[in-house]
């Protein structure tokens, strides 16, 4: 089958013939019908992130058809169309115990420990790990299993602190953020929407996904910019897509007294923090991607068509041109590999 490989940082990801993976008796062979392409991907490439082993195939954010199943498996059978949770854990930990397979210490993600969704076929470990599309579009689905179950988590963080006459704060509308705009939307329809983004492109899709407010993230001051529009009281919650020293900044400069910031993005940046630093009694968290029944309401949400994600095809061969144009910020919304 085929497969893309990435071997080391700085050499392009290559397209090769591998073996079709054997089928265990717990195994699930899935065709994939849509492989999202990720900035954790790009994190990885560019050495900030490890991965377990070398060549991998890259892909964390999968969805496709049942194509074999091993001899245990009743769950699900050849032709259901399946999304497949990324966050495998160990299974046995307590964290694993309580569902919490995101927070697992021993992890099994497929694209970083074992392989993954940029390739014809991928081998799921346990039919837990699939939740059935029931109609869903497997191409939409894909990216739904990370760029939306990833911010999911975050907006669901930040609900308590929202509603009428509240304010959160987006940073980075890609492809995590372009989906946190339409879950606030669909999970606290009242909120006061702002986006920042460095990019005008990315700023009009905000407005046009129903964000109030667009703000320029190369601004000398976003914080006082923030506040101005906030009657100089800044947002009662920020989710960051972004994480880099300079985003952290700007969340804490705009962030209320009694406002709760939640950090996804993974760019390293340090954000200070102190008694007097931050606004009084401002909560600081960060976020990992989703549980598997967040994944399900997720889907859900979908289904209802109160999310939809923005996404552009590509064949497996344009694996090396979608990452340039990702770490140049050029993509809109998801890029999704049809193998
Ligand atoms: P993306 O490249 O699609 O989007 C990033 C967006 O941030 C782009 O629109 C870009 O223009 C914008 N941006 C860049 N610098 C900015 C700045 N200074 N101010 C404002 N906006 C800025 O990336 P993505 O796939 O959405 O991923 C976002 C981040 O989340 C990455 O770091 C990724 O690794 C991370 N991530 C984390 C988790 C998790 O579980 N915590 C899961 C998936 C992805
Ligand atoms: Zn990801
Ligand atoms: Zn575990």
């Amino acid at each position: 089958m085929k497969a893309t490989r990435f071997y080391e940082v700085g050499k392009p990801i290559t397209i090769e013939d591998v073996p079709e993976p054997e089928v265990g008796p717990t195994d699930v062979l899935v065709k994939i019908s849509g492989a999202g392409v990720c900035h954790s991907d790009l994190h990885v490439i560019d050495g900030e992130v490890g991965v377990k082993q070398k060549p991998i195939t890259l892909g964390h954010e999968n969805a496709g058809i049942v194509e074999k199943v091993g001899s245990m498996v009743t769950e699900v059978v050849p032709g259901d169309g399946v999304a497949i949770f990324g966050a495998w854990g160990c299974g046995v930990c307590k964290l694993c115990e309580r569902q919490e397979e995101n927070l697992c210490q021993n992890p099994i993600y497929p694209g970083v420990m074992v392989d993954g969704g940029w390739a014809e076929k991928l081998l799921v470990q346990h039919p837990r790990n699939l939740v059935k599309l029931n109609g869903l579009d497997p191409v939409i689905a894909a990216p739904l299993t990370d760029a939306a179950l990833t911010p999911y988590r975050a907006v669901k963080k930040v609900v308590p602190k929202l509603g009428p006459g509240k304010r959160l704060g987006i940073i980075g509308v890609g492809g995590l953020g372009h989906m946190a705009i339409q879950i606030a939307k669909a999970l606290t329809p009242a909120t006061q929407l702002f986006a920042i983004d460095v990019s005008e492109e990315k700023l009009t899709m905000a407005k046009e996904l129903g964000a109030h407010h667009t703000i320029d993230g190369k601004s000398d001051d976003v914080g006082a910019e923030l506040k101005a529009l906030t009657d100089g009281e800044g947002l009662d919650a920020v989710v960051d897509f972004v994480g880099n020293d300079a985003t952290l900044k700007n969340a804490a400069a705009s962030a209320a007294i009694g406002s709760k910031i939640v950090v996804v993005g993974i760019a390293g940046g340090t954000l200070p923090y102190s008694f007097w630093k931050l606004p009084l009694e401002c909560e600081v968290t960060s976020s990992i991607w989703g549980s598997r029944s967040e994944l399900k309401e997720v889907l859900e949400l979908a289904r209802l068509g109160l999310i939809t994600p923005h996404i552009e095809t590509q064949p497996l061969e344009a694996i090396n041109d979608v990452l340039t144009r990702l770490h140049e910020g050029k993509v809109q919304g998801r890029v999704v590999l049809t193998p």
